[in-house]
């Protein structure tokens, strides 16, 4: 197949998509071609708003030059270096950059190449400190319905969302939070003022499993694959003094609100709330270069630092062929020195206003049974239909292709992360767009 042409039905089986309804996808193929800034475009010529900033990691928009000439530069010099016993300058220079902006003494940094391997890298590397303190049976870990960690056994056993566990068999043994979507607080805006108290949920666990038990307590700040679910203002501080309280650690994981969805450049600096890891990826290189990261504590690095053991032992049993990858070192590089400037976070702050309010313009349409909104991130939840709860918020996604905007559904939720260098009439044109498309659709 050229990439002039439509594939044929012959050619697109052997291309089984992630993700996705392969046989509905067979019947109405989308493609993209190429992409620039906010557009993408499709081979035959349409041009489509990336209202998501690809799978929420180009926050820069496509085709960004910095990063193209990073990449490039790091090709000529060094295409590959080996990620075991070996490193490179990009490497070092990175981590030293990714310590400094992680909030607190989160000052070291394991690589891997995606969200998921990051899930599974700090699981492990939870698990691993215990031991190394002398507590083998903390292992059992706390998630929280909704939240999602990615695709790999640890991140679905910690995840919430119950069709990406369901074809799996046995999981880690892991317990779940309560999610912190409440009736009070639907269409509210921004930081909804319900739910402190359920963070308290943890307690109930821990009667049950004990503490003794339990290595961690693993969340998003905000649950953007589960719809953009987002936590009351002091609902993370509560965690956080119940896992001190409890001697658990508690990891963000922050693949979708690293660098800057929110406004700060983490989650955990929004919410002003320490965590003892962070997981982050996507926009952590624009999406250009796969790439995720853990960053961990001192008292974590140290305490895997000062193990029994000799120069010849490994503190850490765990890595990848591919972590810290020169030409993703380089993509990220060029990519923070971009998103994590005070001028670049106050233009999100700025244009989450107009987000904010172009979004909840939507309230009234017919479908529309909430709304919900943080920083560039938000979510419209369609009514789901009983007889096909997959359809509704699938077809208004087609409908909104066919306008000229690429928007993803997840269950009966369409979710929006627009890239920070969109202009306020990029947004309002989007929203537009999409208020169109649901209508007609409620109308047919
Ligand atoms: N964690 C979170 C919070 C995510 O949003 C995602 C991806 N949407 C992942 C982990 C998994 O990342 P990846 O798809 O890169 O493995």
């Amino acid at each position: 197949m050229s990439s002039q042409t439509k594939p044929t039905p012959e050619s697109m089986r052997h291309h089984w998509l992630a993700f996705t309804s392969n046989r509905r996808f067979h019947q109405s193929p989308r493609l993209v071609s190429k992409a620039e800034g906010l557009f993408y475009h499709t081979p035959d010529g349409h041009k489509l708003y990336d209202s998501l900033s690809g799978l929420w990691c180009s926050p820069l928009g496509h085709g960004n030059q910095a990063i193209k000439e990073a990449i490039t530069r790091q090709l000529d010099e060094l295409d590959y270096a080996p990620a075991f016993n070996v490193s490179h300058p990009k490497a070092f220079e990175l981590s030293e950059k990714l310590a400094a902006l992680a909030p607190g003494d989160l000052d070291h940094v394991l690589y891997c190449s995606s969200g998921s391997e990051a899930a599974d890298t700090a699981l492990k590397l939870a698990r691993a400190y215990w031991r190394a303190k002398g507590k083998p049976e903390k292992s059992k870990f706390i998630g929280r319905a909704k939240g999602y960690h990615g695709v790999n056994f640890g991140g679905i056993s910690v995840g919430g969302i119950g069709p990406n566990r369901k074809s799996y068999g046995q999981t880690l043994d892991a317990y779940h939070l309560p999610h912190t979507l409440l009736a009070e607080n639907t269409f509210s805006r921004g930081l909804p003022t319900e739910g402190d108290h359920l963070a308290d949920a943890l307690n109930q666990i821990l009667e049950v499993q004990d503490a003794s038990n339990i290595a961690a307590v693993i969340v998003e700040p905000m649950a953007g694959s589960g719809g953009v679910i987002i936590p009351s203002a002091g609902y993370l501080k509560r965690l956080r003094e119940l896992c001190d309280k409890h001697d658990i650690l508690l990891i963000f994981d922050e693949v979708i609100t690293g660098f800057g969805r929110m406004g700060e450049v983490f989650g955990a600096d929004y919410f002003n709330v320490q965590p003892d890891m962070l997981t982050c990826a996507k926009a952590l290189t624009n999406g250009v270069v796969p790439m995720g990261a853990v960053i961990t504590s001192q008292e974590i690095y140290q305490t895997m630092m000062d193990q029994p053991g000799d120069e010849y032992s490994i503190e850490f049993m765990h890595g990848y062929t591919y972590s810290a990858h020169p030409l993703a070192c380089a993509a990220a590089l060029a990519s923070i020195e971009q998103i994590a400037s005070p001028a670049m976070m106050e233009q999100v702050r700025a244009l989450s206003e107009v987000f904010e309010n172009a979004i909840h313009d939507l309230k009234g349409l017919p479908l529309v049974e909430d709304i919900r909104n943080i920083g560039l991130a938000g979510a419209v939840q369609i009514e789901m239909d009983p007889a096909h709860p997959l359809k509704r918020a699938s077809d208004i996604s087609a409908r909104c292709w066919e306008k000229g905007v690429y928007v993803r559904f997840g269950g009966n939720n369409l979710s929006f992360a627009p890239p920070f260098i969109s202009q306020p009439q990029d947004i309002h044109e989007i929203f537009a767009r999409v208020a169109e498309a649901i209508t007609e659709y409620a109308k047919a």
